[in-house]
């Protein structure tokens, strides 16, 4: 059997990282069994969903590097053969035409509260046999009414309900629209579906759906429910995927590794590549309980990947962000030099743009503790040595560099950091930045020296 399992989001305009969890899971059993992972857009919600909403999916599981199989199904395209499913079970007594209003329904509800403590549908249209000229009308399912639903979940276990307190739930709405419970099991029988991997909140429409499968003559697929993922509203901006990556600016692998741990483990590790999440990821071993976000660990897991993945990577993440900083940088060793010095210490891949725009940019003012630390009367001078030292350097290279600097700190029998701070302030304007040589290195000859001269300027016009 070729495993086929589907990823169906409703487009919401966003990617909640309950979901972009589910996806993954999806994704990685797929691949870890070889077998199928299919994409679908609930979008029978016609009035709520967008175009635009239905890029953010794309978007997002493309970033995340999540390829689907074959072609996107969308269930606004198949409204002709939900109502013929319905037709037929209409038909063979499986379900049924109700035209009860809204307005009975609400004051059935309520007379039921007193007897019962469920609001299912009362089954006044049940037996009425309802045809198609009924006036304003939904189709419900029939369900049975004896005896209790069970399922062997593949995370959770056993999970039994009684069919008494399963409602005959709606099918096809008042205006022609499938619900979700129906559609969900006409399409994933369409496409063959061999497990359902999703979220726990939808463990007891899986008893629904179980018993449309049946009356529809059709094994049900296995079910896997994923345990929730606590904590996300505790924390500040948006629980998306567009927001880790734009404004928190990780690596895909940064989250994919993160989220994959929230309710699966292997041992102890911690820190996955792709391709060793596909090799030991099993939906078997998830578990019940419920993840805690944290978005300290998220970060360190991150920065942990940044350190990891291809520098080509790290380059074609950066080359945007580099270009809405108004940079023109393209790939190619100059670049991944950079990016290797910046990634060594860097949390995100919005630091390592932001950390590094000092090449590009010169000082428009000097950090004040740096200034007041480093920069002294006799600072002109050595700025002004230096940038002469530099200036005669023949091969552009960090070995030069560093020995113009040990020259300078020889003749003036100063320890290096006496050089290197001042120089640090100098050029990136702040005493801080990666290895000087490194930084002179990337900022170019010329552009070094104007900024060492610059800056012996500002300390003598103090
Ligand atoms: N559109 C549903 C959701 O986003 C799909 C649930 C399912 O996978 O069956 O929750």
């Amino acid at each position: 059997m070729t495993v086929r399992v589907r990823f169906a989001p409703s487009p919401t305009g966003f990617m909640h990282l309950g979901n972009a969890r589910t996806a993954l899971f999806n994704w990685l059993y797929a691949r870890h069994m070889g077998g199928q992972f299919i994409l679908r857009i609930e979008d029978t919600d016609r009035e709520r969903h967008t175009e635009a909403a239905v890029q953010v999916i794309y978007d997002s599981l493309k970033w995340m590097g999540l390829n689907w199989d074959g072609p996107v199904l969308r269930q606004s395209e198949r409204l002709a053969i939900y109502h013929e499913v319905a037709q037929k079970l209409i038909d063979e007594g499986k379900a049924y035409r109700c035209n009860c209003t809204r307005e009975e329904l609400e004051a059935k509800k309520e007379a039921m509260k007193e007897t019962a403590n469920h609001a299912c549908y009362d089954g006044t249209c049940r037996e009425k046999n309802l045809g198609p000229d009924c006036g304003t009308h939904v189709v419900r399912f029939k369900m049975p009414k004896e005896g209790e639903s069970t399922f062997e979940d593949m995370i959770q276990g056993t999970i039994t309900k009684n069919y008494k307190d399963l409602d005959d739930f709606i099918m096809v709405r008042s205006d022609g629209m499938p619900t979700y419970q129906f559609a969900v099991v006409v399409d994933d029988l369409a496409l063959q579906i061999t497990h359902v991997i999703r979220g726990a909140d939808h463990i007891d429409n899986t008893h629904c759906q179980i018993a449309l499968y049946h009356a529809l003559g059709k094994e049900p697929p296995r079910f896997a429910h994923a345990p929730r993922i606590d904590g996300l509203s505790k924390r500040k901006g948006s629980p998306s995927v567009e927001y880790y990556r734009e404004a928190l600016g990780l690596l895909p692998e940064g989250l994919n590794n993160y989220i994959a741990r929230l309710g699966w483990s292997h041992g102890d590790d911690e820190i996955f590549s792709m391709q060793e999440l596909i090799e030991k990821f099993d939906i078997c071993d998830v578990n019940r309980a419920n993840g805690e976000f944290d978005e300290e660990k998220l970060k360190w897991v991150n920065e942990q990947q940044l350190r990891l993945v291809p520098i080509e990577e790290i380059a074609d993440h950066t080359l945007e962000r580099y270009e809405k900083a108004g940079i023109k940088v393209e790939k190619g060793e100059w670049l991944y030099k950079l990016l290797e010095m910046m990634r060594k210490r860097a949390h995100s891949l919005n630091e390592i743009v932001s950390d590094s725009l000092f090449i590009w940019n010169a000082p428009q003012t000097y950090d004040e503790a740096s200034v007041s630390k480093h920069f002294n009367a006799d600072t002109p001078a050595l700025l002004e040595d230096l940038a002469n030292a530099i200036q005669n350097i023949t091969d552009w290279s960090e070995t030069a560099i560093e020995a113009a600097f040990n020259e300078i700190a020889a003749n003036r029998s100063l320890k290096m950091g006496k050089v290197a701070q001042p120089a640090r302030t100098a050029i990136v304007g702040i005493a801080q930045s990666p290895g000087i040589y490194e930084v002179v290195w990337f900022v170019g000859k010329d552009e070094t020296v104007r900024r060492l001269h610059k800056a012996a300027e500002f300390i003598k016009n103090r």
